[in-house]
């Protein structure tokens, strides 16, 4: 799939709405649309990159903003203490289906170990 197809390209550029919950040069956070927990966030690259799978040692930078990210945004929303859950579904087997590297951030209630 190109990246012009990209859903997240396009959440990106605003062609397909999204509700943003933070924004800055590297990152774009918005809820979940089909959401697993009261709290069900996406934190995406603005950068296209397919998936964990295909990320480098080029990457680093990006990979921990994501992260630092989710844990401001998880701060931000009083949740850090109770606690959170952030997972990156990695292509088949992971249960990706969406082909633009994204962290999900889910929090607001128990999650078990391990995940189905
Ligand atoms: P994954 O299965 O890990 O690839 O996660 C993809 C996630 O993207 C799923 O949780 C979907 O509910 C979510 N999703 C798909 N399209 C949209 C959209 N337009 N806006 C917000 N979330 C979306
Ligand atoms: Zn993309």
């Amino acid at each position: 799939m190109s990246v012009q197809d990209c859903i997240f390209c396009k959440i990106v550029d605003g062609t397909i709405p999204s509700a943003k919950v933070y924004e800055d040069e590297v990152c774009v956070a918005f809820n979940d649309l089909s959401p697993q927990a009261p709290t069900h966030i996406l934190i995406i690259p603005k950068e296209h990159v397919d998936s964990l799978a295909k990320t480098e040692a080029n990457d680093k930078e990006t990979l921990g903003h994501l992260l630092i990210s989710a844990a401001e945004i998880a701060r931000g929303h009083g949740f850090a203490d109770d606690g959170y859950r952030v997972v990156i579904n990695t292509n088949n087997d992971g249960g990706q289906t969406v082909f633009h590297l994204h962290v999900h951030l889910l929090a607001g209630r128990q999650f078990v170990f391990p995940p189905g």
